[in-house]
């Protein structure tokens, strides 16, 4: 009776994602040991972290901003200009939500700014569930 070997017919000629060398594996095997896996999804993650960096400063710099206005005077009509002098970026917001008088509030993070129609804002505080 013929042997078939089947390990023989489950690894497949691989290049590894990585370090480019070539190496037997699984089918859906992309790399060729732990070691370099590891690398791969290091790097993958440091790149991540520093796209999102520079934005996630601007978000936080954003709510800090809005929280010092609210801690001051939570019902204060604060102008646009205000905001822009204390480094407040309206390109960066978390959401944006509509209140049920069809005003948009755009927060950043559990802090929003609700535009008056006179053209000042509101702070408002988000109730967040944990
Ligand atoms: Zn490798």
């Amino acid at each position: 009776m013929e042997h078939i070997n089947f390990e023989y017919h489950d690894e497949y000629l691989k290049t590894c994602k990585e370090c480019q060398e070539e190496f037997s594996g699984r089918l859906n095997q992309i790399f060729c040991t732990s070691k370099c896996k590891s690398q791969y999804n290091n790097r993958f993650s440091r790149i991540e972290r520093n796209a999102t960096k520079d934005i996630d400063k601007i978000l936080h710099v954003n709510r800090n901003i809005l929280l010092s206005f609210y801690e001051k005077d939570p019902d204060a009509k604060i102008s646009k200009r205000a905001l822009v002098d204390h480094g407040f970026n309206f390109k960066f917001v978390t959401h944006s939500e509509q209140d049920l008088h069809g005003a948009f509030c755009e927060y950043c993070y559990e802090y929003g700014l609700k535009k008056l129609k006179d053209g000042f804002h509101v702070v408002k505080e988000m109730a967040v569930a944990v």
